[in-house]
């Protein structure tokens, strides 16, 4: 069957060439992924070097975002199964500052992340020792608090990984539903899809983004959601994604979105 959706790639670890892009699209085709978004970091380039003002972000911003856009409008072209997207980390106060830059390029759809609260970035594993000096259920809450911020900013069209702060596994004490029951109630006021993800499957968590009663309350609430892989790396494209259908559908899910131009269109899953 021919009908995954991947919306979350990054070619970070090769060069900006149609040879590495296709290395990504051999293994996605082989996995019966009929659409291929790729999301590199907008930290990585230079024109969006003042959203993520960190000591860490400043040393990866040495890309530019034409080279990368240039690609894929290439690569479009050629493949259309392929989408031209974003990964945003979203910053309190840099709302402004991201919206011009990203209304300088026709990206087909933009992924709001959370990967930092403050200066540290809890997903990385280079901070992974910061933990240790945290509340857990503070961190928590700091990050669906920040994540219900990216939502209602309008930035964005996807929130990715949407529970990632579980990513080392460190688990809140506190019971969650409150928390997953605001921000669920905030992502639908605020008209955006919710990523399912495999990433999640290959870190220490060894989970699906997000958690299945997170996805239970969203379909609830009538949002909408993408399915993806979060490759960094051409054997990990469309990886897991029938584990990620089989969650959405027992979520109650019946369709995924694709996007052009940053217009959400719903496909059904059985198509
Ligand atoms: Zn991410
Ligand atoms: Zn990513």
């Amino acid at each position: 069957m021919n009908n995954y959706f991947d919306y979350h790639l990054h070619l970070e670890q090769g060069p900006y060439t149609m040879e590495w892009l296709e290395e990504f699209l051999k293994v996605a085709h082989s996995r019966g992924v009929r659409e291929v978004g790729f999301t590199e970091h907008a930290y990585r380039f230079r024109e969006a070097a003042s959203i993520l003002e960190n000591n860490w972000a400043r040393q990866h911003a040495t890309q530019s975002a034409e080279d990368y856009v240039r690609l894929l409008l290439q690569a479009k072209t050629i493949y259309p199964e392929v989408r031209l997207g974003l990964e945003v980390d979203y910053v309190p106060g840099k709302e402004e500052i991201t919206r011009r830059f990203l209304a300088a390029y026709p990206f087909d759809f933009v992924l709001g992340s959370v990967h930092f609260l403050g200066d540290w970035g809890f997903d990385n594993p280079e901070f992974l020792a910061e933990w240790d000096h945290r509340d857990v259920d503070e961190v928590y809450r700091h990050y669906f608090w920040t994540l219900r911020q990216a939502a209602t900013s309008r930035l964005f069209d996807v929130l990715a990984h949407p529970d990632v702060i579980k990513v080392f596994g460190h688990r809140a004490t506190r019971d969650l539903t409150a928390v997953y029951r605001e921000t669920v109630e905030t992502i639908a006021r605020s008209d955006l899809a919710i990523e399912v993800s495999s990433a999640g499957l290959r870190k220490p968590v060894g989970e699906l983004y997000p958690a299945e009663t997170f996805l239970q309350m969203a379909f609830g609430a009538g949002i909408p959601i993408t399915t993806a892989s979060d490759a960094h790396r051409p054997e990990d494209a469309g990886r897991d994604l029938e584990q990620v259908v089989v969650l959405a559908r027992r979520a109650g899910y019946t369709a995924v979105s694709s996007f052009q131009l940053r217009q959400r269109i719903s496909v059904s899953l059985d198509c």
